[in-house]
């Protein structure tokens, strides 16, 4: 059977049909450059440690649904606010299906500004959910303001998510403009902090001068992409009514215990965090000597860059025959159909990365 017969068909909900599954390119053999992972791995000593508390892991139980002892970690290695709640979820990403899922009414609005991070719009679109992006502004990716003031007066958002810094385009948005979202809308606003460790700037200590101020974050993005770890600080309140959406084992025995040792050490990942701000200054530079190449300034562990003579397929795949993957927008609606996006590596792979710019520009740019 290829293809559902239409009376099966018809027991699926209608938006299935404009959904494609998240699609994850075959990276083997290639640089992998293309999904904001840290490229390093741990000191040995940590490792063996490491492999050691595992032993103590329980996998004929149930996982403790609360994770008090990661939920401690994170209290203290996070600074969260007394009076703050938490929710953990696997993976940021099952926080917003959760976030989505609480939404009152099949004809609820979902906004954010667009381009950014896909997921927002893939999931309301996956629950039935009315998803309205706004254009950030052509020259800097910025809020557009005036835009944002007409959208939350038109469509009055039951949340609002905001990526900061953004994904793709790597900028933080105005702090005073998102205090300003917060303060006028009637609905949630989620900033999410998925690249904190490289950006530096949060709204945590926001969250308790605001009811309708939630925070995001995740451990994948400084370094333990493979756990599937997310968390969102909020009032007790809100975390109360969430938590009775999340699964009661959404975190596994292995994750706690490897996250919480992982937070415990989290002096090995500052110096990983360093690193890759060090060299994410050093690839932008380089990227802007560049002839044809416009790149844009990032405080994320990623740089967005646009081709300025078309051509953006052909460098994408002329890079990735030479070894190195990154991700492409080629098929993407303007203003990112011209761009790609490279996470940053380490030192060699950077440099690889960059000989292989050089050359796949010179083949086709
Ligand atoms: C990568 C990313 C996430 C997803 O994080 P997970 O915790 O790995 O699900 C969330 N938000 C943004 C903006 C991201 O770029």
């Amino acid at each position: 059977m290829n293809e559902l017969p239409a009376r099966l068909r018809s027991l699926l909900r209608p938006e299935l049909a404009a959904l494609s599954a998240y699609h994850v390119p075959d990276a083997r053999g290639l640089i992998k450059l293309d999904a904001m992972e840290n490229p390093y791995s741990w000191p040995e000593d940590m490792i063996e440690e490491w492999l050691s508390e595992l032993r103590r892991a329980a996998i004929n139980r149930y996982p403790d649904p609360s994770a008090p002892a990661l939920i401690e970690a994170l209290r203290e290695t996070a600074e969260v606010p007394d009076g703050v709640g938490l929710l953990l979820g696997n993976g940021s990403d099952e926080l917003i299906q959760i976030i989505l899922m609480a939404l009152s009414g099949r004809d609820a609005v979902v906004m954010a500004p667009e381009p950014t991070f896909v997921m927002y719009r893939q999931l309301a679109v996956a629950m039935g959910l009315r998803f309205v992006g706004v254009p950030l502004k052509r020259e800097d990716f910025a809020l557009d303001m005036p835009a944002i003031r007409a959208a939350l007066r038109e469509h009055s958002p039951s949340v609002v998510f905001l990526a900061y810094p953004n994904n793709p385009t790597g900028n933080l948005f105005d702090a005073g403009n998102i205090r300003e979202i917060v303060e006028s809308t009637g609905g949630l606003v989620v900033v999410d902090e998925a690249y904190l460790p490289f950006a530096g700037a949060t709204f945590l200590p926001e969250v308790m001068r605001y009811d309708n101020l939630l925070v995001m974050r995740t451990l994948s993005k400084m370094g333990l992409a493979g756990l599937r770890l997310g968390y969102l600080a909020g009032c007790e309140p809100w975390i109360r009514e969430f938590d009775k959406l999340r699964l009661p084992y959404n975190i596994n025995v292995l994750t706690q215990i490897s996250a919480e040792f992982a937070l415990r050490r989290s002096a090995v990942f500052d110096v990983q965090v360093r690193e890759i701000i060090e060299q994410r200054e050093f690839l932008f530079d380089a990227l802007r000597c560049l002839d044809g190449i416009q790149a844009y300034p990032s405080r994320a562990n990623f740089i967005l860059f646009e081709m300025l003579n078309g051509g953006t397929e052909q460098v994408f795949r002329g890079l990735r025959d030479r070894g190195v993957l990154v991700k492409s927008f080629h098929s993407s609606a303007p203003p990112l159909s011209a761009c790609l996006r490279v996470t940053v590596g380490k030192p060699e792979e950077n440099q690889t990365f960059l000989q292989a710019l050089i050359d796949a520009l010179a083949e086709y740019g």
